[in-house]
């Protein structure tokens, strides 16, 4: 299995590409095998919650990845990602392959430093600098051998290379030369671009032409590694974007009420309460044994007072969603806004070019992410329409000969499925699905 994830991808540009957007190899992906005209994430649509959702087939209120940010403290590590794999609480793709002696390949796969992957090249950069690709940096969290072996075939990347071509490299090397069972890819340029320039603009289409170029590439070397016969693509992505002009600073009242401390730049350093902007949505956290609600909503007034509220969802909302546990509140940008979390400034600035953003509730449109798959052990022709998110990883991984009827929160995309001989027949759901709320 080769599994593709192309960060920011929302499913309309293959549904519906706009003019000018040349991706035949997505396209073919399409036409030759099937795929979903939408895939309804998980809350909040953030890439690390929604890649641990791509592999474990379950929401983040089980999986343990909540947000992208780690750090429940206030002003404590507030540059840490969810880097670890130690913190993914339910059974990975990865461990299924593990399980059942089949072998395991991950290209800069969120939440995958220490895991049980035979080859890997995991997600995690200084939390000083902005998110990247600082190879240096990361070798100190790789399996010496892989990185000795990686450095020795294809060597050090060039200064600025982009980190997409370098990836889909390091992917073809490992295709070609170990043939893993499974390799899971991490593809960023996209979600990069629409961050700055927001979705659907020139440079994002330009930028996702180059990534279908290079899921051309990797194709190709599974076809000149002889495993076409034996090989399914999977293409997915973690979430959709909408556009942005406008940002909100939310913690700036919650400064001013006392509830947050920060210094003169707007970096939080303590306070009453813990924040954290997920772009779409921000969500707060306090004391279990504590009664901040009307404090909070009282500060947060003026947002609500200039109609700055899509939604302002409580505790129990969000165990509906699957979200989170700990946060007590999620409050859920407007279309066109976006929440930061710097406490400096004014709590409304209007922006003079169009950015991009996520993290809204997953049934948002524009938010839908995208799900293709092409192989022998896919069929031809279906069209999905609209999945959850967490029927992926239990597809993956019946198409992988791995039958497993407790992985996951919801059963295998059967009908996208060739039955093949060494795949037992379909197994009744052996867990009740759980009600969405007690
Ligand atoms: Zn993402």
């Amino acid at each position: 299995m080769v599994v593709i994830s192309v960060d920011g991808m929302g499913s309309s540009y293959y549904v519906t590409p706009p003019p000018g957007l040349r991706i035949p190899n997505l396209r073919s992906l399409m036409q030759a095998g099937s795929y979903a005209e939408a895939v309804e994430g998980v809350y909040p649509t953030v890439t690390y919650p929604s890649h641990t959702t791509l592999i474990t087939g379950r929401r983040p209120a089980e999986h343990g990845i909540y947000t992208n940010l780690a750090s429940r403290e206030p002003g404590q590590h507030a540059g840490d990602w969810f880097w670890f794999a130690q913190a993914i609480k339910v059974p990975t793709l990865w461990d299924e392959a593990r399980e059942h002696h089949l072998t395991t390949a991950a290209i800069a796969w969120p939440v995958s430093v220490g895991a049980p992957i035979d080859w890997n090249v995991p997600e995690i950069w200084d939390p000083s600098k902005p998110p990247g690709l600082d190879m240096m940096y990361l070798a100190k969290f790789m399996n010496p051998l892989v990185g000795a072996e990686l450095l020795g075939a294809l060597g050090l990347p060039a200064p600025g290379a982009d980190p997409d071509t370098l990836k889909a490299r390091l992917a073809i090397y490992l295709i070609k030369e170990h043939q893993p069972n499974l390799t899971l890819i991490h593809l960023v340029d996209l979600d990069e671009t629409e961050h700055e320039h927001g979705p659907g603009s020139p440079q994002a289409l330009a930028t996702l032409a180059h990534v279908d170029n290079l899921i051309g590439q990797v194709v190709e070397a599974v076809k000149q590694a002889g495993l076409e016969s034996s090989t399914d693509v999977f293409v997915v992505s973690d979430h959709g974007f909408l556009p942005v002009r406008r940002l909100l600073h939310p913690n700036v009242l919650l400064v001013n009420a006392g509830l947050l401390t920060a210094d003169p730049q707007g970096h939080i350093t303590g306070g009453k309460v813990m924040t954290v902007a997920n772009g779409g949505s921000f969500f707060i956290y306090w004391p279990a044994k504590q009664n901040r609600q009307a404090e909070i909503l009282s500060a947060l007034k003026p947002l609500l007072d200039a109609g700055l509220a899509w939604a302002v969802l409580d505790q129990q909302a969000l165990k509906e969603l699957g979200g989170d546990p700990d946060a007590r509140l999620a409050w859920e940008a407007p279309e066109g806004t976006a929440f930061v979390d710097s406490a400096r400034g004014n709590l409304i600035v209007e922006q003079e070019a169009v950015t991009g953003t996520h993290g809204y509730l997953p049934f948002r449109h524009g938010l839908e992410s995208a799900f293709l798959a092409h192989g022998p052990h896919i069929q031809a022709g279906v069209n999905l329409h609209r999945i959850p998110m967490t029927r992926i990883a239990p597809t993956i991984l019946q198409a992988m000969g791995v039958d497993d009827p407790q992985f996951g929160d919801d059963p295998p995309l059967r009908e996208v499925l060739v039955r093949r001989g060494r795949l037992p027949r379909a197994p009744g759901r052996v867990r009740p699905r759980r009600a969405a709320s007690p």
